[in-house]
């Protein structure tokens, strides 16, 4: 078992490999791309080749089977540390970090990673979500990160640089992930036992975008027939915005009563419309729209329609990441939706 396992990113677990043999590995690393790409993987495995008991961390090859690189794989080695976002939170909640009201700075994730290793020699740290730090999580973690104990490793996975407060961004190394290729995320459909059919795998992995997440998001049958309905509504002409945010409300609806699933839903559709604003603006910057099928369809008919210029284009996909920082913490999703819908028809009308 080694770092084969990471695919789709061999020139990062190179650069890791000799950071590692230098001794040069960083206190805290910053994980930024795409959701379902493979850094939380990544940063388990980095886990493993720091609290393998077999291998030196020099080499930076963990062996898999040692009771350290088995823990890290269950998550149960004492000095290991993940933590994200709960469920019902729009965001990590202070006492993650530092422990409740009766054991301030005696618990939580800060005072955890201070100690000496139970087991090894490091102690690791991985914050999931952190695109849902507020500033007071933030500054619960700024102390450990601007003086980090000595043999600490702190992993932060996000989405994207700008999404960082300040504070985290510039106490971290920056470590960029790129989506996935296409016939990758077809392959590790199938070798995850993800889809079993090979063929469906590939139609998904056309649909991903790079990302294994999406490509499962898709495999729901009800999301893949409406994205046609919702493409076809943001390229209409002269689209009826409070049509398309109806029936965008009604398809979240859909989702049950329960907010996570709806949200959820609402999430993929803003990504659905981001994509598709991603295309347009490829066209009009004379290049060929890529995708599947029923993307580039969609993104040829909207750019030859298309009444403002690059920059609305832009607006609309700035317009769409604001719209799914918004669900994230959760403003009221059918004014969301209504005011989404509404500007993106706008500034495709504007010249
Ligand atoms: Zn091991």
């Amino acid at each position: 078992m080694s770092w084969n396992e990471i695919i789709g990113h061999e020139e990062l677990v190179e650069r890791f490999r000799r950071s590692a043999a230098r001794h040069r590995l960083a206190g805290t690393y910053l994980f930024v791309g795409p959701a379902g790409i493979g850094k939380r993987t990544f940063a388990l495995k980095l886990a493993q080749a720091l609290l393998c008991e077999t291998v030196p961390e020099e080499q930076f090859e963990p062996c898999g089977e040692c009771p350290g690189c088995t823990q890290v794989k269950a998550l149960t080695h004492p000095d290991l540390d993940v933590v994200g976002r709960p469920e019902d939170k729009n965001f990590i909640p202070i006492e993650t970090f530092i422990g409740d009201r009766e054991h301030r700075m005696r618990e939580g994730l800060c005072h955890r990673i201070s100690l000496k290793p139970y087991r090894g020699n490091r102690r690791v740290a991985i914050i999931d979500d952190a695109d849902d730090l507020n500033i007071e999580g933030a500054n619960c973690l700024l102390k450990t990160l601007e003086e980090p104990p000595s043999r600490a490793v702190i992993v932060l996975l996000a989405t994207s640089v700008q999404k960082q407060l300040p504070t985290i961004r510039s106490r971290s190394q920056i470590v960029q992930f790129q989506p996935l290729a296409i016939p990758v995320v077809a392959r590790l459909l199938v070798e995850r036992s993800l889809v079993s059919d090979p063929e469906k795998a590939q139609q998904l992995a056309e649909l991903s975008e790079g990302s294994i997440q999406t490509a499962l998001d898709m495999s729901d049958p009800g999301l893949l027939e409406y994205r046609g309905q919702f493409l076809e509504g943001l390229t209409a002409t002269d689209g009826d915005s409070v049509a398309l945010a109806k029936q965008l409300n009604a398809f979240v609806e859909e989702a049950g009563k329960e907010a996570p699933p709806r949200r959820r839903r609402l999430r993929q559709v803003i990504a659905v419309a981001a994509s598709y604003y991603r295309q347009i603006i490829r066209c009009l910057a004379g290049a060929g729209p890529v995708g599947d099928p029923q993307l580039v369809a969609a993104a040829e008919r909207g750019a030859n329609q298309w009444k403002g210029d690059m920059l609305a284009a832009i607006t609309c996909l700035e317009r769409c990441l604001d719209a799914d920082q918004q669900v994230a913490s959760n403003a009221h999703a059918v004014t969301l939706v209504d005011c989404f819908v509404d500007d993106l028809m706008e500034s495709a009308r504007a010249s």
